[in-house]
């Protein structure tokens, strides 16, 4: 069993997860939004991914990154590991996608601010 409360509205619904006799039994939704959230996260729960790349000639050192939807929280690890080991070359724009279809996700990742390149010296 699993309780979680509803983000999809402001509402917050308290809502029940229940495996019975290999279903599913989900109360506590007021709508089916929250419904489908419920066994979403029950199945396959999925996060935004943020944080931040290396960045090589830059104003900072790092860039903050964003993905362009969730990516299923079991392979949120292993795109951070892959993000870790990353460095881009500045200057990056708003925008700019950093890494195409992570770990084929589907999912895109890209920068959440730009970052211009450091003024020769
Ligand atoms: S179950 Fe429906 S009404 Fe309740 S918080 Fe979720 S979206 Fe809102």
């Amino acid at each position: 069993m699993k309780e979680l409360t509803c983000i999809v509205c402001p509402v917050g619904c308290r809502i029940t997860v229940e495996e019975k006799d290999g279903e599913l039994v989900i109360t506590g939704n007021s709508c089916p939004r929250g419904y489908e959230h419920a066994k979403n996260e029950y199945t396959d729960p999925k996060r935004m991914l943020t944080t931040t790349v290396k960045v090589e000639g830059g104003v900072l050192p790092r860039i903050p990154v964003i993905s362009t939807a969730e990516i299923p929280k079991r392979q949120l690890g292993d795109c951070l590991a892959q993000l870790y080991q990353l460095k881009v070359t500045a200057p990056v724009a708003y925008g700019d996608i950093i890494v195409k279809d992570i770990l084929g996700t589907g999912v895109d990742i890209k920068a959440s601010r730009e970052m211009p390149a450091k003024a020769a010296v």
